[in-house]
Parts: structure tokens; C-alpha cells; sequence
């Protein structure tokens, strides 16, 4: 898509610090990282987010997301790593290309993610399963 920044980036038009490339994934280091070694894996095709995403493309996204950690894992010897996606501004996309994070994680590096969030909803679970179930 033309006037998207991921879609440059694809395309070299854009510098960027690539650590992987074939013909359906490009994987680059945040420029932003939040963690030492912080990756984005994305879909070469433009599509908003993971919603869109066909499942061989997400399937794509998820397999090489698992070489990069273990690559992290390995040359930064972290102790976990997370992968997060946002999909849409309501929960924080701000590029709309899909893409998936890669971030190492160490033992009190302090970052927080979901953890330790009190929505109050905890007596409300029952309702939701019925209402979410996707049988
Ligand atoms: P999200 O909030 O999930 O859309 O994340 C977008 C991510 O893209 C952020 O973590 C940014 O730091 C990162 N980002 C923005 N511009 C660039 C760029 N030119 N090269 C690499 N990463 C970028
Ligand atoms: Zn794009």
C-alpha cells in the first residue's frame, strides 16, 4: 500500500535493520525497542492486522516468530520472550500493517505488559463464555 510505512520498509525505501527476509515474512528491529533485540515479524502482503491476515500468512507469521526467539533465547540469553499484537487503536496498533513483536524478556527487567491489571469483570466469566464461544 502506498503510503504505509511498513509497506516501504518492504521495500527498501526505508532503511531498516532486517535479520530475516523470504518470500512472505520480513522480520526488522524496532526502532523503538522496548527490550535489547525487540523484533517485529511482518507479513509482506498489507493487510491491517492479524484479523485480515489469511490463516497461511498468520501461520508464516508464528513459525518464523519462533526462530527469531529462539535466536534471541540463544545470542542475548534471556530468560523468556514475549509476542505481542496489537490489532487496531483500541489496543495500541499504531502501524496498520499487521505485525507480530518479538521481545526478549529478562528476569526483572521490569517491563509490564497485561500483568497484575484488575478489570473488576471476575464475576462476570460465566456470561462471557457462553458469549464468546466460537463452536
Ligand atoms: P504497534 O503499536 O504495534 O503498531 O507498533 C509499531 C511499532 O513499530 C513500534 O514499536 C515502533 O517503534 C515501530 N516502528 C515505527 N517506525 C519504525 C521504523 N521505521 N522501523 C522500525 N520500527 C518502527
Ligand atoms: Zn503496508
Amino acid at each position: 500500500m502506498k503510503d504505509c510505512l511498513f509497506c516501504k520498509i518492504i521495500k527498501k525505501e526505508i532503511p531498516s535493520e532486517i535479520i530475516y527476509e523470504d518470500e512472505a515474512v520480513v522480520v526488522f528491529l524496532d526502532i523503538n525497542p522496548v527490550n535489547k533485540g525487540h523484533a517485529l515479524v511482518v507479513p509482506k502482503k498489507h493487510f491491517e492486522t492479524s484479523l485480515d491476515l489469511p490463516d497461511s500468512i498468520l501461520c508464516d507469521v508464528i513459525q518464523i516468530a519462533k526462530r527469531v526467539a529462539m535466536k534471541q533465547m540463544k545470542e542475548l540469553k534471556c530468560g523468556g520472550v514475549n509476542y505481542i499484537m496489537n490489532n487496531f487503536k483500541a489496543a495500541g496498533q499504531e502501524v496498520p500493517h499487521a505485525h507480530l513483536h518479538v521481545i526478549p524478556r529478562f528476569d526483572e527487567d521490569d517491563l509490564v505488559f497485561l500483568q497484575g491489571n484488575k478489570s473488576g469483570y471476575e464475576d462476570d466469566i460465566g456470561e462471557f463464555r457462553e458469549k464468546l464461544n466460537i463452536v
